[in-house]
């Protein structure tokens, strides 16, 4: 089966986890300092590194201080946890709809969703390509809410030339393996702002601080926790993967631009179909190509691209479907756009290694489904 994403793992990287294992630390030592660095100078603000996206989420949930009485705004075009950490701590999630070509969330419908309770506004960069920013700024901004980009898919892309990274007050990646790179499991959490970033640095560390110590006289070992903290530390080792993987980033925006581009050529004559849009002031790397399949017949050609070997994916069951918000009594119906880009969509295979040829058959592959 030929999957819809996949990691590059080369030597280098094997070298480069090897000589971790082979040091004095395998976990919070050297590497992630640096690890932390090199992504810096990707996403243009400081980062902290986490165990996964989930936890970067979380962590910048907490960073922002959302907690019970608190609303955050997202998107139901997501993977599940984008909603489930802000729910998780206590507050309520409330999802407004996205736009209907670009499936990421609508500023309109943000500013429509604000409340005197909203704390936090949470968009995703769908499938790599970078949501409305200047607009939700703005939203954010009137609501006196923080603007935190969940950017699982979007790392090295841009919007009106400025990296992900910059564009909100905290942003999270991923690095699992699918993704744009790889850890394993990992992820980050970047902040211009210093308050910000170091209370997510605070709660990735279990809440435990060596300064403004409220008994600082105890002695030498002392530390106190102020806040509740958790351990998502991201382990040396897994953090060498993540330096090593960094080195190739632009090889690996180029070559996902070239796929992309290669499918937006191959397939734009197809009945039936209707492909990805791209604003004119972004750049994304893409993580997700995601076709739509009209007439209703989705289910029919996932079915049978797969019988085919070529493993696509849908991204994403609306959030509030899940049975966890169901019971919280969200509706089916409550973001049209979302449900109905959901009824069509469909991931086909995107990652560094996919041949052209291999891109080839799934073309040809989608051509006669949908021609017969
Ligand atoms: C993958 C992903 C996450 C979660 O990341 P993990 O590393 O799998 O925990 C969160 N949000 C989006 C949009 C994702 O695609």
């Amino acid at each position: 089966m030929l999957p819809y994403g996949r990691q590059n793992v080369t030597d280098d990287d094997m070298a480069a986890v090897a000589s971790a294992l082979r040091s004095d630390w395998l976990t919070t030592g050297p590497r992630v300092e640096l690890f932390e660095n090199d992504l810096a100078r990707v996403a243009g603000a400081p980062c902290v590194a986490v165990s996964n996206g989930t936890a970067a989420l979380h962590t910048a949930y907490a960073a922002a201080g959302v907690g019970p009485g608190d609303e955050v705004i997202t998107t139901p075009m997501t993977f599940y946890a984008t909603a489930g950490t802000a729910s998780q701590l206590g507050a309520t999630v409330v999802f407004a709809d996205v736009q209907e070509d670009t499936a990421n969330l609508d500023p309109f419908a943000v500013q429509a969703a604000v409340t005197a309770r909203t704390r936090a506004i949470a968009a995703v960069d769908y499938a790599g390509h970078p949501a409305e920013y200047d607009e939700l700024r703005k939203v954010a901004d009137s609501a006196e809410a923080v603007l935190i980009a969940d950017a699982a898919h979007s790392i090295a892309s841009t919007y009106r030339g400025r990296p992900v990274g910059t564009l909100a007050d905290l942003t999270t990646f991923s690095f699992f393996p699918t993704k744009n790179l790889t850890t394993a499991e990992g992820g980050a959490v970047a902040s211009p702002d210093p308050a910000l970033l170091q209370r997510a640095r605070t709660f990735r560390s279990v809440g435990v601080v060596r300064d403004n110590l409220r008994r600082p006289d105890e002695g030498p070992w002392f530390h106190e926790v102020h806040e509740f903290g958790l351990n998502y530390r991201l382990p040396d080792v897994l953090c060498a993967l993540g330096s090593s993987q960094l080195r190739r980033l632009s090889a690996f925006k180029a070559r996902r631009v070239a796929l992309t581009a290669r499918y937006d050529a191959l397939l734009a004559d197809v009945p039936g179909l209707r492909l990805p849009v791209t604003r004119d002031y972004v750049d994304p790397m893409r993580h997700l190509y995601p076709v739509r399949i009209l007439d209703g017949r989705r289910r029919e050609v996932f079915e049978r691209l797969r019988a085919a070997g070529i493993g696509v994916q849908v991204n994403y069951i609306p959030a509030y479907w899940h049975p966890v918000y169901e019971d919280l009594g969200y509706r089916r119906g409550m973001c049209p756009n979302a449900e109905a880009f959901y009824a069509e969509e469909i991931s086909l295979p995107l990652f560094y290694d996919l041949s052209d040829p291999d891109q080839d058959r799934v073309v040809e592959t989608l051509r006669g489904v949908l021609g017969s």
